[in-house]
Formats: structure tokens, sequence, C-alpha cells
């Protein structure tokens, strides 16, 4: 496994000058302890300015994805693992949705309320996480953000969602119920193909940057995949790492690859 991920030093400068744009997850890949570090924040104006196209992804709310599209300088952020975007269109932001037909989404919903009150019921002591106000296609549920749920409710709370024909995706801290197909990987593609990015070149010709096992499917998909430095914390849970890794982590590795790129593109 470890023979994949070569040091980010040894990626080329030619490689580095053809990437076209960047994707980039969010939690502890730009933040430390919850905070976006100012490291991270700057690299981000620097690509912008160096003509890197920019979205974020993240399984963060949708609603969070709103605000990053709204301030952050960058074309659109996709939120909720893939389910929904906001993306810039001049002066306006405009929403996207992963799943296009309305009556699929409808009926979606409709398997997220059937989970809530079975929980509700069933599982009385499991809460929804703090963020879930934001979320407009999944739930997640507190695990061990400001709890420590023991396995056994885990496995029952898995059980519930399953039995409602509903996905379920555990982090380190939510255990997410995801009622249709979107990874980040499927998310992206269908979010850049409304800006006219075809998948061959999305995943041949930009970069995407993680650190965890949300990342899983991007890492696989993209052959320009990186890993701030603290992915090695989770390689137990992602089955194919990224191709290369930075030297520093979190919002400092984030950084060290903005500065290649930026430089691949004032030496071009
Ligand atoms: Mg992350």
């Amino acid at each position: 496994m470890s023979d994949r991920m070569k040091p980010l030093s040894e990626l080329s400068h030619e490689t580095l000058a053809t990437v076209e744009g960047l994707i980039f997850d969010v939690d502890d890949t730009l933040t430390r302890d919850g905070r976006l570090e100012p490291v991270a924040f700057a690299a981000m104006h620097a690509l912008a300015e160096a003509g890197v196209r920019l979205w974020a992804i993240t399984g963060r709310p949708l609603g969070w994805a709103q605000v990053f599209a709204a301030q952050w300088p960058i074309e659109g952020a996709i939120g909720e693992n893939g389910a929904g975007w906001w993306w810039r269109e001049g002066a306006r932001l405009r929403r996207g949705h992963f799943e296009k037909d309305e009556a699929v989404r409808d009926a979606q919903q409709k398997t997220l309320e059937t989970i809530l009150h079975r929980v509700r019921a069933e599982l009385p002591g499991v809460k929804l996480a703090s963020d879930q106000p934001g979320r407009a296609h999944d739930l997640a549920y507190d695990v061990g953000e400001s709890v420590d749920l023991d396995d056994a409710t885990i496995e029952k709370l898995v059980a519930i969602i399953e039995g409602e024909g509903a996905r379920s995706m555990i982090s380190s801290v939510h255990c997410h119920a995801v009622p249709g197909a979107w990874t980040k990987a499927s998310g992206v593609t269908r979010a850049l193909a409304a800006s006219g990015v075809e998948e061959f070149r999305l995943f041949a010709r930009w970069a995407f940057i993680g650190d965890s096992a949300n990342d899983a499917a991007a890492f696989d998909a993209f052959s320009l995949s990186v890993g701030v430095a603290n992915v090695r914390e989770h390689l137990d849970r992602i089955a194919r790492p990224p191709v290369w890794v930075t030297e520093g982590d979190r919002g400092v590795g984030f950084a060290e690859l903005a500065d290649r790129l930026v430089r691949s593109r004032a030496n071009a």
C-alpha cells in the first residue's frame, strides 16, 4: 500500500503545469480542530489568482457548501458527500442536485423521515449531529462528536438505516443515513458536468486532495490524487490510497500542493 504513496516533491513540474483544476476536501484537509487554517485560505486565493479552477467537496451540510461557494474564491462547493452543490454563475449562486428526478428526491425524503421516526422511538439515546439543520439530503447521527456511542448501539442504528433501504456511512464522528447512490467521485462528476467539464478530462487533468475514508472514492477515481500527511491515520479504511502525499498535515499540506501548482504556472 505504501509504495503507491509517493512524496509530493517527486511529482514533476511538467505534470503540475497541466493541472486545470483542483477538487479539495474540507475537514482536516483545510481545517485543524475544525477551524480553517490561515495558510490554507491564503493558498486558495493564490490558486484562484494563478487561474487554477477550484471546487470544494465535503461531507458537511449542503447549507455549508452554499456558504463556501458564496464566500471563498472558488467556483463551487459540493455538500453531503456528493448529494448536491452550489456554484457561481456570474453574480448568482445556483443549486444543483445529484438526483435530478424530483419524484425520486421526494421518495428519498420519505425514507429519511421513516428512519428519523424509528430511531427516535427505538433508540431514544441516539441524537442527530449538531450540523443536521443545514442538511438537505441525508441524516447525520452523532456517534463520536459530543457523545461516545458503544458499538452495539451503532450496530442497531445501522440496522435501522439499512432496513429502510438507505446506505449507512460511518466517519469518526457521525453515522450518516444516505438514501441515494452518490459518492464524492460521482457527485463531483455530475457537478462539474454542469460546468462543461467532461468526466475523462476531470479525472485525468484535475487533481484531488483529501485526508480520510470518505475521500476513498475520489482517491480511486482521480489519476492525480493527493493526500495531506494525516491521510496515513486512515489507510486501513481506504482501498486505494492517494498516489501522492504531502509532507505537511491538514491545511499545511494543502498549502504545499497549492504552492507547487502556482509555481508550475509561474515558470511555465
Ligand atoms: Mg476530511
